[in-house]
């Protein structure tokens, strides 16, 4: 019967934004075998199914450029987290932790390094059949994590590699792109990430040139040296000549608030001058998330993390460390808060600072947060307050910065109090930013979330809504739209996104998931059917 109808479902009367950052306008969109083949005035009596949209916003589906869904959407492929909050497309990969390549004989690192997957495949191409077949809500793409492919040649090795190592680094990254990744990632801030240099990024950066991909940086420092980090992410981006993507663009030290991003910003805006081809997203929250471990001095790492939780347990080794963690932690251990333990025993620590747990076990505070590291085995994370609402609201504003939540596809009962940006991204742009403290219009927060990021990866077929483009669609209701994720509840559904398709199937209606997995899973280069 589908057969008989020239559409599958027409939106009619929406004011629609098309994701290319120009004013709305009132029309209806026709979609067929999960594509948009027609905008404009349409006839209804073709169409299976009509939705009137009642005059509300229908934008294209939301693409977040910065997530780390591949190391969850095996376990939670309806991706309520996602889906709930508009996304229908995710890059994951970020940050140097990827799901490939792996070398067999380093899989207990990898795990260590890089969370709980199986890791019991080798090549990106095998992990990627796997989530086709096991099927998925949202699209997912991924990045190769440099620490990843780092990580498979030399471990957690504190040098320079040799040449050898470095033709081996080369070519598992042109297998991951082979294998359909849209570029690299490096996490310099986690070893074994931290244990490059410049040389060795730029000459592993340059091999995507030839495929077309881009590099995104979660740089070396977010914190007092933030400005030295962006010069050393522009060098790379200069010698390669691959463009750059600024990973989670912040400042995480009150000391450096309100000046050194007025400074990154002016190189970022003079390198694109240049015709450097830059550009940055951020998660709109003065908060960031990671690993507790985050917390010790990085030459705690060498050798990797068993090796890590040894030394925290040597007396002398572990003074040293304590005493640099304390210097680098004046007056901030108050705003460490864990938003995760795996074991029951420290569940009573969640939601706690790291200052009220030293107090209530009566140690100090680097004492505090390395024996729940060691208790833990390192399974425990941290919510962390180290940024400013100015900041925040000028790196947002910037023409080059894109949103990125940096969060996990997740259910509704997810384990833990997980960061809300998880949950909520999108929407608080759309609310907070947008609406209510009124930084840019509708259209040009959608262009954040939809065309800008669909041109930075390279994705050809999404981010607008146009004819030929893939049916990823969100519609909203701009006066209620509200992330009610937070802090204390951060597993809540957003208010306001009424409706959510990706491939023109709809996936949720008024927070209500559909249970149906209609996403696909994006490769580099190769068109999907
Ligand atoms: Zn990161």
């Amino acid at each position: 019967m589908k057969d008989c109808f020239k559409y599958d479902l027409i939106i009619k009367n929406a004011r629609i934004i098309d994701g290319t950052n120009s004013p709305w306008f009132r029309g209806d969109v026709g979609i067929k075998d999960g594509k948009i083949i027609k905008t404009g005035v349409l006839e209804g009596d073709d169409s299976l199914e009509i939705l009137d949209a009642e005059d509300q916003y229908l934008t294209p589906g939301f693409i977040d450029i910065h997530c780390h869904s591949d190391s969850t959407l095996p376990d939670y492929p309806l991706a309520e987290s996602r889906i709930f909050q508009g996304i229908t497309t995710e890059i994951g990969g970020n940050c140097g932790i990827s799901s490939a390549p792996v070398n067999p004989e380093r899989v207990k690192l990898l795990r260590d390094y890089a969370g709980h997957l199986k890791y019991d495949w080798h090549r990106l191409s095998e992990y990627l059949e796997r989530l086709e077949n096991s099927g998925i809500s949202t699209n997912f793409g991924t990045l190769t994590g440099h620490g990843t492919i780092r990580l498979a040649v030399m471990g957690f090795e504190d040098r320079k590699p040799d040449e050898k190592e470095m033709e081996e680094m080369i070519m598992l990254l042109r297998q991951c792109m082979d294998d359909g990744a849209y570029g690299m990632s490096s996490g310099l801030i986690y070893p074994p990430g931290c244990f490059s240099d410049v040389d060795e990024m730029s000459a592993l950066v340059k091999e995507l040139k030839s495929y077309g991909g881009f590099y995104a940086t979660h740089m070396r420092d977010e914190a007092t040296k933030t400005v030295e980090a962006v010069r050393e992410a522009l060098e790379v981006c200069r010698r390669s000549g691959v463009p750059l993507e600024i990973s989670h663009h912040k400042v995480t030290r009150k000391s450096h608030w309100e000046l050194d991003c007025r400074t990154t910003v002016a190189m970022i805006e003079k390198a694109r001058r240049e015709g450097l081809d830059v550009t940055a997203d951020q998660y709109p929250y003065n908060a960031s998330s990671t690993t507790m471990d985050s917390n010790v001095p990085l030459w705690g790492f060498e050798g990797g993390m068993e090796k890590m939780l040894q030394r925290l347990q040597t007396p002398e080794i572990r003074e040293k460390l304590k005493a640099e963690s304390n210097e680098s932690h004046v007056g901030r251990w108050g705003d460490i808060i864990v938003s995760y333990a795996e074991s029951e025993k420290n569940a009573w620590t969640i939601g706690k600072s790291i200052a009220e747990i030293a107090e209530i076990r009566g140690v100090d505070p680097a004492d505090a947060c390395f024996d729940l590291i060691v208790e833990e085995k390192g399974r425990v994370n941290e919510v962390n307050y180290g940024m400013c609402e100015e900041d925040i609201e000028y790196i947002m504003s910037q023409r080059f910065t894109m949103i990125g939540s940096d969060g996990y596809a997740a259910s509704l009962d997810y384990p833990g109090l997980p960061h809300p940006r998880w949950y909520g991204t999108f929407p608080r742009v759309i609310a907070h930013y947008c609406r209510d403290r009124r930084l840019f219009p509708l259209e040009t927060a959608i262009y954040k979330m939809t065309g800008l990021p669909a041109a930075r990866i390279g994705i050809p077929d999404r981010g607008l809504i146009k004819e030929g483009m893939w049916a990823d669609l969100v519609l909203l209701n701009f006066e209620d739209i509200q992330d009610t994720p937070n802090y204390s509840s951060p597993k809540n559904t957003c208010k306001g996104i009424q409706r959510v398709y990706v491939n023109g199937v709809l996936t949720a209606a008024n927070g209500v998931h559909t249970g149906v997995k209609s996403g696909k899973v994006l490769r580099k280069g190769r068109k999907t059917c």
